[in-house]
C-alpha cells in the first residue's frame, strides 16, 4: 500500500510499505482523510520523530474494511475518526481515567503507524464509530475538537450569564474551543486574533467580541468589554511567548486560565508579569490531549454528537487547503515557506 514516511530530517517520501494485518482486537481501517497537525510539522521539518521511518497521521477519518475475530462493537462499513492515544489502561493515571497522562503509551501517528497512508490497523478502542452524515474530510477535524474540548473541562467550565470568556487564537483549535463555550452556554466570548482578516470567521463560530493582537492597546479595549474587571474564563489555544502573558493580562481576580497551547520556543517571564498569577489568585491549568474515563471520553461523545445534530459547525474555514497523498512533499513545503500562512487544517486526501 501506499504511504507518507518520514524517513529522515526534513524528508518525507510517499512509497510503498506492508499493507498492516490485523491482529486480535484489532480493527483496519481505510483511510479517507488526514490531517496535517502543528505537532506533525517539527517532525518532519526538525527531525522531531520518534524514530525513522515514521507514517505520522493522528487526525483522520475513514472506513472499516476488516475486523478481528470477536470484534463485535465495531463493523466493516463503519465510518470512524482515529483515537490515537493508546496507554496501557493498567497504571495508576489510566485507572484514574487521566489516559493522557500514562506513561507505558503509545501514539498512532507517532510511536506506531499513522494515517497518513491508505490503511491503518488499530486496537478496537482506538476507532470512534460517527455518524455517516458526517462528510468524511470534515470529520478528520474530530480529533482537534476533543483537544479543544478537554481544555475547556480540565478549566471547570460553568459559566454564568454575567461571566466573559476569552480564547487566544485563530487556529483550528481556538476556533473548536469558541464553538465549545458558546454551546457550553458563554454569553460573553472575546476572541483575541493576531490577522485581522480571521475576525469574520471567528465571528460565525461565536464570538461576540474581536480584538486584534496587532493593535497597540488591544488588551485594554479588551478589558473595556468587561468593564475593566477581567475575564473570569482564559482560553489561551496558542502556547507562545506572547499569548501566555496576554492571558495573566487579561484574566480577572480569580479567574480559571487554561493553556491549551503549548509553546515551541522558551517562555520568559518579568516578576511583574508572573506576579499578576499570585495578585489576581488565579486557578491556572493545563491540558494535554483529550482524554477523561470512561474510555475515550465525553469530549469523544460529545463531538460526536454535537458533529452529527450540527452544534458544531464544520465548514471549509477550517480547512487551508487538500493535498492528495502523493503530493505530501508539497503539503509540508507550505509551512517551511511560511508557517503562520497556514489559516487552518491542511487535509490529506487519501482515498476520497
Ligand atoms: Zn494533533
Ligand atoms: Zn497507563
Amino acid at each position: 500500500m501506499k504511504a507518507a514516511v518520514v524517513v529522515g530530517y526534513n524528508d518525507i517520501q510517499y512509497m510503498d510499505i506492508a499493507n498492516p494485518e490485523v491482529n486480535a482486537g484489532e480493527v483496519k481501517v481505510a483511510v479517507s482523510y488526514c490531517g496535517i497537525c502543528g505537532s506533525d510539522i517539527p517532525r518532519v521539518l526538525k527531525g522531531t520523530c520518534h524514530s525513522f521511518p515514521q507514517v505520522l497521521g493522528h487526525e483522520f477519518s475513514g472506513v472499516v474494511t476488516e475486523v478481528a475475530d470477536g470484534v463485535a462493537s465495531i463493523q466493516p462499513g463503519d465510518h470512524v475518526v482515529g483515537v490515537p492515544l493508546v496507554p496501557c489502561h493498567q497504571c495508576e493515571d489510566c485507572k484514574k481515567g487521566h489516559y493522557s497522562l500514562c506513561k507505558h503509551y503509545s501514539f498512532v501517528g507517532s510511536r506506531q503507524q499513522g494515517a497518513m497512508a491508505e490503511y491503518v490497523v488499530l486496537p478496537v478502542n482506538n476507532v470512534y464509530k460517527i455518524d455517516k452524515r458526517i462528510p468524511m474530510h470534515l470529520a478528520a477535524l474530530f480529533e482537534p475538537s476533543t483537544v479543544a474540548l478537554h481544555g475547556i473541562q480540565i478549566n471547570n467550565f460553568h459559566p454564568t450569564p454575567d461571566d466573559h470568556v476569552v480564547v487566544i487564537g485563530a487556529g483550528t483549535i481556538a476556533l473548536f474551543a469558541i464553538q465549545w463555550c458558546k454551546i457550553l452556554g458563554a454569553k460573553h466570548i472575546t476572541v483575541v486574533i493576531r490577522n485581522k482578516s480571521r475576525e469574520g470567521i471567528v465571528r460565525k463560530y461565536g464570538a461576540h467580541d474581536v480584538v486584534s493582537s496587532l493593535d497597540n492597546d488591544y488588551v485594554e479595549t479588551a478589558m473595556t468589554i468587561t468593564k475593566g474587571k477581567g475575564f473570569t474564563y482564559v482560553f489561551d489555544a496558542a502556547g507562545t511567548n506572547d499569548t501566555i502573558k496576554t492571558s495573566f493580562r487579561l484574566a480577572a481576580n480569580k479567574a480559571k486560565v487554561c493553556l491549551i497551547g503549548t509553546p515551541t520556543k522558551p517562555v520568559a517571564f518579568s516578576v511583574k508579569e508572573w506576579e499578576l498569577i499570585n495578585r489576581k489568585e488565579m486557578l491556572l491549568t493545563a491540558s494535554w490531549m483529550s482524554y477523561s474515563a470512561p474510555w475515550p471520553g465525553e469530549e469523544w461523545r460529545m463531538t460526536a454528537e454535537c458533529m452529527a445534530d450540527g452544534r458544531l459547525i464544520l465548514d471549509e474555514d477550517m480547512i487551508h487547503t487538500y493535498y492528495s497523498l502523493n503530493q505530501v512533499k508539497d503539503a509540508f513545503k507550505e509551512y517551511e515557506v511560511n508557517t503562520s500562512a497556514v489559516k487552518g487544517r491542511i487535509m490529506l486526501e487519501v482515498e476520497a
